[in-house]
């Protein structure tokens, strides 16, 4: 097997990836918007709390990975989104600040344990580093967000429309 071959993984070796192998501790997540599995570990920094969310790519109906094409693995550094309210939670790190390996999307060939890992440790090292900002007029996180016109991204502060403060993204 090459190292660009797909490989199958079931919920059950997910779970167990999750619960033996991260050295935080991620609950699933039951949502029914979605049947991927998801798993959330909840970060507190300071006065606020960020979850560390990885979308398995595993159905939860039959226990296997969705097929290939909606099949990536992705992970995520969250904040609650103040203009939606509770439980409506937005990205606060973009792409193009983690590491050239790790991406948006982790590939589901060999290896990709360890690239989640790596990718958790990323987003887990920008929350508590430079790259992390608050909002220099409010202090709270600013988030990703996306011009509904362009598509283009910026940084927007999480407690929009109170604080309409911006910043471009340098990639
Ligand atoms: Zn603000």
């Amino acid at each position: 097997m090459s190292s660009t071959d797909y490989v199958q993984i079931t919920k059950d070796e997910f779970d167990e990836f999750v619960a033996d192998e991260l050295p935080r501790e991620f609950e699933e997540k039951e949502w029914n918007w979605t049947q991927e599995a998801v798993y959330d570990c909840e970060l507190p920094r300071g006065e606020h709390t960020f979850v560390l969310r990885i979308w398995s790519s595993v159905d939860v109906r039959d226990g296997y990975g969705r097929k290939k094409g909606g099949d990536a693995i992705r992970v995520q550094c969250l904040v609650v989104d103040e203009d939606k309210g509770p439980g409506s939670w937005k990205p606060i790190v973009h792409h193009s600040q983690l590491p050239d390996d790790c991406g948006s999307h982790i590939k589901r060939t060999d290896g990709w344990k360890d690239r989640v890992k790596r990718h958790l440790i990323a987003l887990e090292s920008i929350v508590g580093g430079e790259q992390y900002q608050e909002c220099i007029w409010c202090d709270r996180p600013m988030i990703v967000r996306t011009n509904k016109s362009t598509g283009d991204e910026f940084f927007g502060c999480s407690g929009f429309p109170d604080c309409r403060h911006t910043e471009a993204i340098n990639g």
